[in-house]
């Protein structure tokens, strides 16, 4: 499939439709996965400005309609003023429905007034880590606060962040064409829009690694204030067939499937009935092997 055939559009009545929009509400996380592709475990912590969120949202407004407003992270319920956050979206309108994306661990200490404003929650269960509400509990909260509940166990990952440039612009080419996370992750962060959850990262990760940033980085998204909320220009941005600066340093859709694992929890975060230390080392020597395979077939 071709990447100008995954642009997701959604076409209804009315103009047409971008099916989703991620947005990382914040870049830090609680959680250590293994293989996580916003690298989310190594960024320091970092949360969007309110304002900076209102202004992103009202100037995609004019860009496009968006069925689905999706917000993560690292993990969302870090940032101090999330309810405040997604008062705003609904406020604004820029989609139908407002989702939630989290880890579940700080369920718990959610207010009511997060239940009240979000049109679902999507909760991603890892091996070992506690949800931090029953699921009885969340049941009955989705009731009484009118949302879509979805509890998804995240049992394995697919290798996806790699250390070293792949030079073969062919392949490059091939792995961002069947690259699904292009087509269903189109995400905007702080004032520009981009494919795909990755590139947005990309500069950040490439520092810590002691890399240099290519140039080409510039053109893995457009500015959505200005000229670069016209629909015209998103849409033509979407179809665009040219792999980003940031797939020769990823593996898209292509990488191995691997166990979930944590780099670390803290005893918070996890529960002695859900821990299994040897499947753990196992996965992360495997999560390690893979690694090193991927290494020697880029040499
Ligand atoms: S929960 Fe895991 S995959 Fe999700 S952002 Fe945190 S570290 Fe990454
Ligand atoms: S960087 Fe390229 S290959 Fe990786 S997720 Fe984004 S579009 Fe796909």
């Amino acid at each position: 499939m071709a990447v100008s055939d995954m642009v997701s559009w959604v076409i209804g009545r009315g103009p047409a439709a971008l099916a989703h929009l991620d947005y990382n509400v914040t870049e830090h996380c609680n959680l250590t996965c293994v293989g996580c592709d916003h690298d989310s475990p190594a960024a320091p912590p970092r949360m969007v400005d309110v304002e900076t969120f209102r202004k992103d949202l009202v100037a995609f407004k004019s860009a496009s309609r968006v069925r689905e407003l999706r917000i993560l992270g690292g993990e969302p319920l870090l940032h101090s003023r999330l309810v405040e956050l997604l008062q705003i979206a609904r406020s604004v309108g820029v989609a139908d429905k407002i989702v939630v994306f989290t880890n579940g661990v700080l369920l718990g200490r959610a207010p009511d007034g997060f239940f009240d404003a979000v049109d679902a929650l999507y909760i991603s269960k890892y091996p070992g880590v506690v949800v931090g509400l029953p699921r009885a509990e969340l049941v009955r909260k989705s009731r009484k606060h009118n949302f879509k509940l979805s509890i998804l166990n995240c049992d394995t990952f697919v290798e996806r962040l790699i250390d070293t440039e792949i030079t073969d612009k062919a392949r490059v080419a091939r792995i961002y064409q069947t690259c699904t996370i292009a087509k269903n992750c189109h995400t905007l962060h702080e004032g520009r829009f981009y494919k795909c959850s990755v590139a947005p990262f990309f500069a950040r990760r490439l520092t810590k690694l002691g890399q240099a940033v290519p140039q080409d980085i510039a053109t893995d998204s457009i500015a959505i204030h200005g000229d670069g909320g016209d629909a015209a220009r998103v849409q033509a941005y979407l179809k665009d067939t040219t792999p980003l600066a940031a797939c020769r340093w990823c593996l898209g859709s292509t990488g191995q499937e691997m166990p979930n694992s944590q780099a670390r929890l803290r005893p918070l975060q996890r529960r002695g009935d859900d821990i299994n230390p040897p499947r753990f080392r196992r996965a992360r020597r495997y999560a390690a092997r893979l690694t090193a395979g991927v290494r020697r077939a880029l040499r």
